[in-house]
């Protein structure tokens, strides 16, 4: 077996704050993961499951804007209400995923949607930030509001569960979600006890994170829950087995060979791309949301 091994097991940093909505874990940049490293990805946040108290007034991050890249909102519980400039909105309930192409600039707003907000409860999702290439990082803004139920599943044999492909191919499956380079993104759902062959090329930035239950990967790393595996660049197969019910994001990329620009909201190639996406935003270019 072509085994590509555990590059590093890491538990989740210590967590913050995004608005008063989402308290994360940002595994990535940062810490022990470059803002290349995993490239296509450029950043992980992680709100591990907590239960937020009822409120009338949604919690949430307010309007603010993005440019040259996508970010990927996968819910596990809860639920999250997104508006942006375009006029775009959208709930993002529990197994769904939003795909937003930030492109050439939106401003968004993302808060806790009312009724969820209202009753309170369990709250767990995932903000993925994909980088664009060169080429595409101006492109016209779009969004992928993908439920739960549309994603297409891969049967695991003798009932050992599913892998959700989000996004890229699981053996004859296609994922739902067209992207800009290839990418992989799985949910994997599995049986106590039960196991899953993923394999990917050696080249691609691979990792993955416990969303519930715990894992062994490779029949030798033990990964908890709330932690992510980093991969080498090495080998092409993971073996993932379950030690309960669990779930398990995988992520893995062709990387994006291109400099990087990054601040803040914005995510580019060269200064001078950085400085003009702040201009254009000071100049209302990237249209109007309440
Ligand atoms: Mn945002």
């Amino acid at each position: 077996m072509n085994t590509k091994h555990i590059e590093k097991i890491i538990p989740p940093p210590a967590p913050h704050m995004v608005g008063d909505g989402f308290r994360v874990h940002n595994f990535f940049p940062g810490g022990n993961i470059s803002n290349r490293r995993m490239s296509p990805f450029f950043l992980l946040d992680y709100n591990a499951k907590i239960d937020f108290a009822p409120k009338d007034e949604p919690r949430g991050v307010g309007v603010h804007p993005h440019r040259g890249f996508e970010t990927v909102t996968i819910a596990y519980h809860g639920s999250v209400a997104h508006h942006d400039s375009t006029g775009n909105s959208g709930v993002i309930g529990q197994g769904d995923v939003q795909w937003m192409t930030a492109g050439s600039g939106v401003l968004h707003k993302e808060y806790h949607e009312e009724n969820y907000s209202k009753k309170g409860g369990p709250f767990q999702m995932v903000q993925l930030w994909v980088n664009l290439p060169a080429k595409h990082k101006m492109t016209t803004p779009k969004y992928q509001a993908i439920s739960g139920n549309t994603i297409p599943k891969y049967a695991l044999q003798e009932n050992g569960g599913t892998i959700e492909v989000i996004a890229g191919e699981y053996k004859d499956i296609r994922g739902i979600a067209s992207t800009f380079s290839p990418i992989h993104l799985y949910n994997v759902h599995l049986q106590p006890g039960t196991s899953a062959d993923i394999r990917f090329s050696e080249n691609y930035n691979t990792g993955l994170l416990v969303v519930q239950g715990s894992i062994i990967v490779n029949n030798s790393g033990n990964a908890p829950l709330d932690h992510f595996v980093l991969f080498e660049n090495k080998g092409e197969e993971i073996q993932i087995t379950a030690t309960e019910e669990s779930i398990v994001l995988v992520l893995s990329g062709e990387p994006i060979n291109e400099p990087i620009a990054a601040y803040g909201p914005f995510l580019m190639n060269t200064h001078a791309e950085l400085q003009q996406a702040y201009d254009d935003f000071n100049h209302g270019k990237f249209g109007y949301l309440e």
